[in-house]
């Protein structure tokens, strides 16, 4: 073990995810007992720079493994983007005598560790966010927590669809990614869904429900990701509009579709830790402590099939893009054909799974 690590800092940063707290725990614990001191930074990047911090021991991170949201806070923090933020921030750190930061959070969260990095802190991400889009780990903390938290309350509202024959446009969060609302779709039985990844085909959306309603169905429910704002009630008022004029046309009222809308929002961000958030949380806290001491920096922890590694943060950056794609001239410019070439065939794998994901969502919701 590399002896330059007396101290580290740990902190949460971007928007909160349950588990973070079982990391934030796993990251301490694994470093006392190595010997090594451990400071929690308050309220993510913004502790640095306006010297927040605690030291935490054994006994500060007992009893929080259960706990959602963040106890160390979380805080979007515009100053450490700049670089006198980003000198105050390794000032601080250098006051505190800390040798290297752990880091949970998202994409923003990893840019600004990577700026630590560079400038001689060594630094490892661990991603923290309901969204599930970092590209690179097929997991993130939080991420099965909010599934969790959706498909309970989506279940709540099918019990009231199902009374009074109605229509539920649900709206949940995961920014960019489709992930939460096709695999809440899936597992709420939900007879649609609107992602990123796919083509929406709204018209045909609607004939399914129509469709459905004639052979007797009485409940719907439609699953919409956040990346949508505006689809999920224009959806409701077509539901409602079109087989409204349908019912008075046929004079059949049955045939008229209620619905409603819901947006889940930051309801899913909290709510008690799952079984498989804490392990992940645990099993990447202690790696990325093993990272660090081993005197790695500038790296995320990913899960890839079920094992944890690590990744170069813009390595992962870049990978983000390309499965977005939103890559820029000149980004690919720093790696080999061989890493582009690796990149891209993860990225084919990537989204052929999720496209048989989806395919088999549509199949079984006829
Ligand atoms: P997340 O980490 O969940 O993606 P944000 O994008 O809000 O959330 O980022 C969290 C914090 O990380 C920001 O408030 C800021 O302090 C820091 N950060 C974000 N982008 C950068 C950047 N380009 N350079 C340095 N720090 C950044």
């Amino acid at each position: 073990m590399a002896q330059k690590f007396r101290k580290i800092g740990v902190l949460t940063s971007g928007g909160d995810a349950p588990g973070m707290n079982a990391a934030v725990r796993a990251v301490t614990r694994a470093a006392l007992a190595r010997g090594v001191e451990v400071m929690g930074i308050i309220g993510g990047y913004r502790g640095l720079i306006h010297d927040e911090l605690i030291p935490l021991t054994s006994g500060d991170v007992s009893n929080k493994i259960q706990l959602s949201g963040t106890f160390l806070y979380s805080d979007r923090c515009l100053e450490f983007k700049e670089e006198a933020g980003m000198q105050k921030a390794i000032a601080t750190l250098k006051k505190h005598e800390i040798d290297g930061v752990i880091a949970i959070g998202g994409d923003g969260t990893f840019r600004g560790a990577t700026d630590l990095s560079a400038r001689g802190i060594p630094t490892i991400g661990i991603p923290g966010t309901i969204d599930n889009d970092i590209t690179a780990s097929d997991n993130t903390i939080g991420f099965n927590t909010a599934m969790q938290s959706v498909i309970e309350n989506v279940d709540r509202l099918r019990d009231t669809c199902e009374s009074h024959a109605r229509c539920n446009v649900v709206e949940v969060m995961g920014r960019g990614a489709g992930d939460i609302t096709i695999n809440t779709a899936i597992a709420t039985g939900a007879v649609d869904c609107v992602i990123p990844e796919c083509p929406f085909d709204e018209d045909a959306c609607v004939e399914k429900i129509i469709r459905l309603r004639r052979a007797g169905k009485r409940s719907f429910l439609i699953i919409v990701s956040e990346a949508f704002p505006e689809l999920g009630e224009a959806l409701v008022k077509r539901i409602n509009n079109t087989t409204k004029e349908l019912a008075e046309k046929e004079g059949n009222d049955r045939l008229w579709v209620e619905s409603k809308f819901c947006r889940f929002a930051h309801l899913v961000r909290g709510g008690t830790p799952t079984l498989s958030d804490r392990l992940l949380a645990t099993k990447m806290g202690v790696y990325a402590v093993d990272e660090l001491l081993a005197g790695k920096s500038d790296l995320i922890v990913i899960e890839q099939n079920g094992e944890l590694a690590s990744m170069n943060i813009a390595y992962s950056q870049v990978l983000d893009r390309m499965y977005k794609g939103t890559l820029k001239e000149g980004m690919l410019d720093k790696f080999t054909a061989e890493q582009i070439a690796d990149m891209e065939a993860f990225i084919k794998a990537k989204k052929e799974t999720f496209a048989k994901t989806y395919a088999m969502f549509e199949e079984i919701t006829g």
